[in-house]
């Protein structure tokens, strides 16, 4: 199984030599070995940690854009091709990518699919707002993993342990730009850390349109409330939006926050109900355009935390 990257990247080869005998130019095997290995994400936050990690000359794809919302991705025959061509296919796992599975069996993709997520103390305990936990369409576990930065090191050494068994020659230059980012890793944390501790007690409570910011939550001490729960597919309840209203009220929810992948009318909405303001905008499932505010999963995370500190401590 694992052979037929390998012989795909032969054939592509022996094409390019082919074509080129046929132009009558010369080329040097050289130039052929340095196509480029094909890596395809299933979104743009783990696409972006993998060109921080994969060797230099690695393509890397994502499937979902940035700023589109993965839970509800409906794959294109395209999507498939570019399954085909891949050497490695990363998901996050935890049950977000609930098309992944159909996708690789149409593609005929049979090479490795590496789960980022592998090993993360998975948040699977219903959240107080949702009753029983297990909402219709929901999966059983949080999967966004990512927000915590203490996961991001999982997620770090899962992709970089893939790429050396894949490309065990780039050892050492996986290693180099694992330990890079891991440094950056850790300089971010202490940042956010102190730019959060900040917040007074009392207004660490806010809300999202889905409960995405769980994870980030837990490891940096805010309350999170969402009218949607893990996935986004679903209409919130008109008993879930009045609870939050309620809410608001009640337990002085100092702010509301967009995302970049969901309609924003709905929180705006339950902010004017609610007598609070919108906050500003936090990337939950996707990273923001190349040139945006949150291009990389970095600086994703450092404006998640500045846009919360700066509403809640002001
Ligand atoms: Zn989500």
């Amino acid at each position: 199984m694992t052979d037929k990257p390998k012989t795909m990247r032969l054939q592509r080869r022996a094409m390019l030599v082919t074509l080129a005998s046929g132009a009558c130019w010369p080329l040097h095997a050289q130039t052929a070995a340095a196509l480029p290995a094909r890596v395809v994400a299933s979104f743009s936050i783990l696409a972006d940690m993998a060109r921080e990690l994969a060797p230099a000359g690695t393509e890397v794809l994502s499937l979902v854009r940035p700023d589109a919302d993965a839970h509800v991705f409906e794959p294109r025959p395209a999507d498939g091709k570019r399954l085909a061509q891949a050497e490695l296919v990363l998901v996050n796992g935890l049950g977000f990518e609930g098309w992944i599975d159909r996708l690789v069996k149409v593609s005929g993709f049979k090479g490795r699919l590496v789960v980022a997520s592998q090993g993360v103390v998975v948040r699977g305990a219903p959240h107080a707002q949702h009753g029983h936990g297990h909402r219709h369409g929901q999966g059983a576990v949080d999967p966004h993993a990512w927000q915590d930065l203490a996961h991001a090191r999982l997620y770090i050494a899962n992709l970089s342990a893939a790429f050396a068994q894949r490309w065990p020659a780039q050892q050492a230059e996986i290693d180099a730009r694992r330990l890079d980012y891991l440094a950056r890793v850790d300089t971010l944390e202490r940042r956010v850390r102190q730019q959060l501790d900040a917040i007074p007690r009392q207004q660490r409570r806010v809300i999202t349109s889905h409960d995405a910011f769980g994870y980030f939550g837990a490891a940096y001490g805010i309350d999170f409330l969402a009218p949607q729960g893990w996935a986004t597919h679903s209409e919130p309840s008109a008993a879930a939006v009045a609870k939050l209203i309620r809410q608001i009220r009640q337990q002085g929810v100092k702010a509301l926050f967009v995302e970049n992948i969901s309609d924003p009318r709905l929180l705006q909405r339950i902010a004017q109900e609610g007598g609070a303001k919108i906050g500003g905008t936090l990337y939950s499932d996707a990273l923001s355009a190349a040139g945006g505010p949150a291009a990389t999963y970095l600086k994703m995370i450092e404006h998640n935390a500045r846009t919360l500190s700066q509403a809640l401590t002001g």
